[in-house]
């Protein structure tokens, strides 16, 4: 393998990526960048300012200053807004939709690409997102569109926020991913779609390792 080597992860809402992202960022000891954080914690910037998360000129005013920072602790990912380390308050589930609302505006895709990008400049890594094969990385060394069906994809995020102690509706999470799904690949600028050189992963019926030995067996 040479010796910087970088890695698309893209696909919808609870496909897997991250979790495959995880055990290859271990594997090959790489970093791994969750490009999804950044948009979580932008968008708990505008909340905090009370700024709608689809008003592009409300946005515009704070976007360029943002303090976000990425930071890794023992090898994982931590995300800082304003100092402060909101890793835990990014994954509350109302942050979910105000992410994808937030990402579809060019001001916010422009400043995180291009943080994005100077990460990854650096380092081997792998990033996991929507745009990544196609818009941030087009040179990507291996490029993987990770899907599975809705009905997968919401029980999988239902039991994860259940075992975080979150109280949700099944029936509701279930839209909102369908919600994110079409926001995400309707958008203007950047929409979420598969890379034509990106190998297309269903994990719908696979397990986590059978993920795992199937993109590794592409990066042999
Ligand atoms: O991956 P995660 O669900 O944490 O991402 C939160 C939101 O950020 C997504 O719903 C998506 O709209 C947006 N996103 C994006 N481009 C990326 C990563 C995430 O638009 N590269």
């Amino acid at each position: 393998m040479k010796e910087i080597i970088r890695i698309a992860l893209d696909g919808p809402s609870g496909s897997g990526k991250s979790t495959i992202a995880k055990r290859l960022s271990s594997t090959l000891k790489i970093l791994y960048l969750d490009t999804g954080a950044m948009y979580r914690a932008t968008a708990l910037k505008a909340i905090s300012l009370g700024i709608d998360t689809l008003d592009e000129l409300g946005v515009s005013t704070f976007i360029d200053d943002i303090d976000l920072q990425i930071k890794y602790v023992d090898g994982t990912q931590h995300t800082f807004l304003d100092g402060e380390d909101v890793s835990e308050r990014i994954r509350e589930p109302h942050v979910s939709m105000a992410a994808s609302n937030i990402s579809s505006l060019k001001c916010v895709r422009l400043k995180m690409v291009d943080m994005q990008r100077k990460i990854a400049s650096e380092m081997s890594c792998v990033l996991d997102g929507r745009d990544i094969g196609s818009y941030v990385l087009p040179n990507a060394d291996y490029k993987f569109y990770i899907t599975a069906s809705v009905d997968v994809r919401a029980d999988r995020r239902y039991k994860e926020l259940m075992l975080k102690g979150h109280s949700v509706e099944y029936n509701a999470l279930k839209k909102e991913i369908e919600q994110r799904d079409y926001n995400d690949m309707h958008r203007d600028f950047s929409p979420l779609t598969k890379a034509d050189d990106a190998v297309e992963i269903d994990t719908s019926y696979m397990s986590v390792e059978q993920v795992i030995g199937k993109v590794m067996s592409y990066l042999k």
